[in-house]
């Protein structure tokens, strides 16, 4: 863990990348518990890169990144990272934090998964490196899984804290589960209602509901 010389805790700045396609409440509400568990000044939400085969048809980049601004008129934490969705190819997480790190280097950055990733982990490009340039913080929902395979329990074993302060009297290097609310909420159960022109009002932000009405969004045959 790399430990800082000054006495002051570090602002803490929270990412948060998924395909949000489209963000919906179950995003917000479990970043915005995990912004409050860690005290955090900000939650930058980072949509991520979809390659032609896996994007839905008739909504671009472009609009997913749309929808993500108009689900942070919900909170003054909530900001908007583009980066990934403006490259012409998947970025890899290591190299996002890499370039998020020397944006910010007295910042404690924290980047949100959920329990689902911290499993497969070791999957992910240079995986033993990620957090050198940032905390990762798990977004535990409905309680803690019994195992992980044996790289997760070993990161587990050196990395993991149960103590939030750690995360920002260090800049990196800690991995922290916050217990969130369980909603049953899935992009792709709203993507499915839509194209069956079923209503969605309550599972994502009105704007963003309006947004996607007024384009036609996700009217075409889901391919995700
Ligand atoms: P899809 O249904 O298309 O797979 P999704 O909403 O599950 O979409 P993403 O948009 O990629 O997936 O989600 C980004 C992150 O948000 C993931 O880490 C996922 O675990 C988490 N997430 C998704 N839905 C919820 C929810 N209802 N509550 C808490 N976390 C969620």
């Amino acid at each position: 863990m790399t430990l800082i010389n000054s006495e002051q805790p570090l602002p803490i700045a929270i990412y948060f990348g998924g395909t949000f396609n489209p963000i919906h409440h179950g995003h917000l509400q479990v970043a915005l518990e995990v912004s409050e568990t860690l005290n955090a000044d900000s939650v930058h939400l980072l949509p991520n890169y979809l390659p032609p085969h896996k994007a839905s048809p008739d909504v671009s980049a472009q609009q997913r990144a749309k929808m993500c601004e108009l689900a942070c008129l919900l909170d003054p934490k909530f900001k908007l990272d583009s980066r990934e969705l403006n490259s012409a190819e998947p970025s890899y997480t290591i190299a996002t934090l890499k370039q998020l790190k020397a944006e910010h280097p007295n910042r404690a950055l924290c980047f949100m998964i959920g329990m689902d990733s911290l499993q497969t982990l070791d999957t992910w490009r240079n995986w033993r490196q990620l957090t050198k340039y940032c905390h990762l913080v798990v977004a535990a929902r409905g309680g803690y899984p019994a195992q992980f395979n044996e790289n997760v329990r070993q990161l587990l074993a050196s990395n993991q804290t149960f103590n939030p302060q750690d995360l920002q009297t260090k800049q990196s290097g800690c991995i922290y589960l916050v217990e969130t609310s369980e909603l049953m909420i899935s992009a792709s159960q709203i993507r499915q209602r839509y194209q069956k022109q079923q209503n969605c009002r309550c599972l994502l932000p009105d704007k963003v509901n309006d947004y996607i009405i007024q384009h036609h969004l996700y009217t075409h045959v889901d391919r995700a």
